[in-house]
């Protein structure tokens, strides 16, 4: 089907294509973060140590096609959007997911708007340089590497 002109203007996201849907990321690998959750608020934080599957080069997921299979707490943010809407507060503020959901416009760092995928980076979006692979931090001390972002 194709990318509709300002498809994410003009369409909520429950009905864009799955090629829109995909071009609406922009691959800042935010959300492949590792998260903690606080028991009591339920409030989530993320951390700067990123999941084993990410390219932390590149801020892509090595095995996309395969994600969920691969890793159990992937998020499936369609999946997610379709069955609990509000639940996509678990994303971070700038993923254009939430701000769509949210009925925000996308930022103006959005390869989308700017027309290149550069943008994200020199934004400092991606969480490329700035994270480190699950591999090499314990679980336990996951909450020392608890992060705070700059909404954008
Ligand atoms: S946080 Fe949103 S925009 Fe960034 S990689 Fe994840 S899904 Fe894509
Ligand atoms: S498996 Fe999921 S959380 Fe891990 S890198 Fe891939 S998309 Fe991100």
């Amino acid at each position: 089907m194709g990318l509709r002109a300002n498809f994410w203007q003009r369409f909520p996201l429950s009905e864009l294509n799955d090629e829109e849907w995909e071009a609406l990321c922009d691959g800042c690998g935010r959300c492949c973060l590792c998260k903690l959750e606080d028991e009591d608020s339920g409030d989530i934080f993320y951390t700067a140590v990123a999941c084993r599957e990410l390219d932390l080069e590149s801020c892509r997921c090595r095995h996309y096609p395969n994600r969920l299979q691969r890793v159990s707490d992937c998020l499936d943010i369609r999946q997610l959007f379709n069955e609990q809407p509000n639940s996509m507060t678990l994303l971070p503020a700038s993923c254009a997911y939430r701000k769509r959901a949210e009925q925000q416009p996308l930022a103006d760092w959005h390869p989308l708007i700017s027309g290149t995928s550069g943008s994200v980076r020199s934004a400092g979006i991606t969480v490329q340089g700035q994270v480190l692979s699950e591999d090499n931090i314990p679980q336990e001390e996951l909450e020392d590497h608890i992060i705070h972002w700059v909404e954008l």
